[in-house]
């Protein structure tokens, strides 16, 4: 049992279980969530054997910085960490005017499949535990010494795949007696596992939902994400609607331009007959070429264009700013090099 992944209820359990006072959970969740401390031997105002009966007890989650990347261009750190097993996540810390930003994996590997993506060549290994999730954003913090005012969950995995996880991780990093993130900033970005939207939807959480549409029409996105053979854009559609109808939160839509491929002027209408008059924005990422596959990013101008266009039929569009392209900055690089000097 790892001590970083459990909610404060479950920690009083649990002392109550060693035969420890209640307010040790306190103590105890102080250190972890707002002083981020690496280990239980920092828990200075516990007495050594109560620190002894924790490390006897339970494992406690604290990545170990393996590598990290520093952009020359705008600043972006690429982190690899590893697990405790051997296994190895990346997270990115990425700086924006609204403030600085985390990107963190919920899996090691991906078993989603989609074709553009670095993080699913070698399928799943593992989910996330929520300690290991919060780890990413509290060593970040301790190795940069700035402070963390957003939250992606962007990385690599999908986080509907680690539902249950993921839910304790936001309930954890939303803590008021934690490090207190506001749902506001932290965003989820799913490939569309359509019963899990539902469920998330009745949390009546304030997170933002980011959905990977890449494509306006079924069989387009088929092409692009096996997820698509699961669900079809009218049950996405519709899922999407009732998390807005219950969260009262706008989804935003991600869409990864790929040249020749899915940035025609043929997928700006069939964008506006699915998302024309729906209360939504969409964010446009020139794809980030993996040298395992072929495709090519849509080139800067026709960017521009695409977003025109889509703008004249009354559809909020923003474009992601590429950052981090000089340090694998795509899902799943910096992982998989890693595992390739290791089979050296
Ligand atoms: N599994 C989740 C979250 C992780 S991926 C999801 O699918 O949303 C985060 C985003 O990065 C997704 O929109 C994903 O499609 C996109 N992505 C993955 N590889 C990419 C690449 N090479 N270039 C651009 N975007 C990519």
């Amino acid at each position: 049992m790892d001590l970083k992944s459990l909610t404060f209820e479950e920690l009083q359990k649990e002392m109550n279980v060693l035969g420890e006072p209640k307010f040790r959970a306190g103590q105890i969740f102080e250190w972890m969530h707002v002083h981020q401390a690496a280990s239980v031997d920092e828990m200075t105002n516990l007495s050594k054997a109560l620190r002894e009966k924790l490390k006897e007890n339970y494992e406690y989650t604290s990545l170990k910085c393996a590598r990290m990347q520093e952009s020359a261009v705008d600043g972006t750190k690429k982190f690899l960490f590893e697990l405790s097993d051997g296994n190895y996540v990346e997270s990115v810390f990425m700086r924006y005017h609204h403030g600085n930003s985390v990107c963190i994996s919920s899996q090691v590997g991906c078993r989603m499949g989609c074709k553009f993506c670095a993080s699913t060549l070698d399928g799943l290994e593992r989910n996330l535990l929520p300690g290991e999730m919060l780890d990413q954003i509290y060593r970040i913090a301790a190795i940069t010494g700035e402070k963390i005012s957003n939250v992606v969950v962007m990385g690599t995995g999908e986080p509907m795949d680690n539902y249950d996880n993921l839910l304790t991780f936001i309930r954890l990093i939303n803590d008021e007696r934690g490090m207190n993130l506001s749902q506001r900033n932290i965003t989820v970005s799913t490939c569309g596992i359509v019963p899990k939207i539902k469920e998330l939807a009745k949390e009546k959480l304030q997170i933002t939902l980011a959905l990977s549409l890449h494509a306006p029409t079924d069989e387009k996105r088929k092409k692009l994400m096996p997820i698509a053979n699961s669900y079809s854009l009218k049950e996405i559609m519709e899922a999407c609607r009732t998390y807005f109808e219950e969260t009262g939160r706008r989804i935003s839509f991600e869409y990864a331009l790929v040249a020749g491929v899915n940035d025609r002027d043929e997928e700006v209408e069939e964008l506006r007959q699915l998302l024309g008059g729906l209360n939504c924005h969409i964010n446009l990422i020139p794809v980030n070429p993996i040298k395992e596959r072929e495709f090519r990013s849509t080139d800067h101008l026709r960017v521009l264009e695409f977003q025109k266009k889509l703008e004249k039929y009354g559809i909020n569009v923003t474009i992601r700013r590429e950052m981090g392209r000089d340090i694998d900055g795509a899902c799943g690089q910096l992982r998989r090099r890693q595992m390739s000097r290791q089979q050296d």
